[in-house]
């Protein structure tokens, strides 16, 4: 805790009442900062003030020890500059009071902790792509790796290399290229195959660069419905090629594209179907899929009869169905 002081100082000023108890050089009682910070080390043996003297002792009579010093030091002079007016100190009866202050607020007797957490950590910039990570009804576990990939903080080979670790180069998935961000995602021919499985029977074309396919995601396509898809869909290869890269690293066990691009399907699939059902509850709104009805009739699944089993509902039925014919738009 004691560590903490020195964050926490900036943060407390002193509001001089008498004078006995704030301390001449160490509190913040003019405004800007300790006088010792202000002035320097050498200031208390060029005054003549001790370093543990209060306000109250560097009165004489009705002014400042040093008023009527005609010294050019520059200490001294900076000094008398930097002292308020004594006469206030002589007239006041009220004790010293120490108070807690955050940027341009006003200080207060009241600690803040919103105000004090904003001024410890100030806002940087919005990236411009933060919506294609942190959209509505992402997957948060999705979200997150997503997030970690797109500022480029996870420990590929390349990175870990830089930081002086002896460690071979290869991509863990592919064998062919060093493993990288920009080869992970998606140069690398293991995880194109998994990421194009999911843009290859649409007419979306995603940039092949990951930081402008993430401006890209940011409207992927002018039907609400497909954005949030094709958004989910990206989240999830992302995921799922950074899990596929470790277990190989860690326990030598690999999956195939297919195995993997199956989770992915049951992810998708657990994702939408409980916000098709809402969508389908509300009266008069879209589906969550309804501008890919058209599919409705072509598409013939013999998975969907398994999946009905567990459905009573008549709307469960049809909010079932609005999903996995979404799915079939992508994966057919
Ligand atoms: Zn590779």
């Amino acid at each position: 805790m004691c560590k903490l002081r020195v964050v926490a100082r900036p943060f407390i000023v002193c509001e001089v009442g008498s004078g006995v108890t704030a301390k001449f050089w160490h509190d913040n009682w003019i405004g800007l900062g300790p006088l010792i910070e202000v002035i320097g080390p050498l200031g208390p043996r060029t005054v003549g003030l001790p370093i543990d003297a209060v306000v109250r002792d560097a009165l004489r009579g009705t002014s400042w020890w040093i008023a009527s010093s005609r010294s050019r030091n520059p200490i001294i002079v900076q000094l008398k500059n930097l002292l308020p007016e004594a006469q206030g100190l002589l007239d006041c009866q009220h004790d010293d009071s120490f108070l807690w202050k955050t940027d341009l607020h006003a200080p207060s007797n009241r600690f803040s902790a919103p105000r004090t957490w904003s001024a410890l950590h100030p806002q940087s910039h919005t990236v411009p792509w933060h919506k294609a990570v942190w959209f509505k009804n992402h997957v948060p576990k999705h979200a997150f790796i997503c997030w970690v990939v797109a500022w480029n903080r996870l420990h590929t080979r390349d990175r870990l290399q830089n930081w002086g670790l002896s460690i071979p180069a290869e991509c863990l998935l592919c064998n062919a290229h060093d493993d990288s961000r920009a080869h992970l995602f998606f140069e690398c021919q293991f995880s194109g195959v998994v990421w194009r499985f999911f843009t290859a029977s649409t007419n979306l074309n995603p940039p092949a660069q990951l930081m402008d396919c993430l401006n890209w995601l940011l409207s992927p396509s002018r039907e609400k419905n497909i954005c949030l898809i094709i958004r989910l869909a990206f989240h999830s290869c992302v995921y799922a090629i950074w899990r596929e890269r470790n277990q190989r690293l860690h326990s030598g066990v690999s999956r195939s594209t297919e195995s993997i691009l199956k989770d992915i399907q049951l992810i998708i699939r657990a994702r939408l179907d409980p916000l098709s059902r809402s969508t389908a509850h509300q009266p008069n709104a879209l589906s969550l899929l309804g501008t890919c009805e058209p599919e409705i009739t072509v598409y013939k699944a013999p998975e969907i009869e398994v999946k009905l089993d567990n459905f009573n509902e008549k709307t469960d039925i049809y909010s079932f169905g609005i999903v996995f014919l979404s799915l079939a738009l992508f994966w057919i």
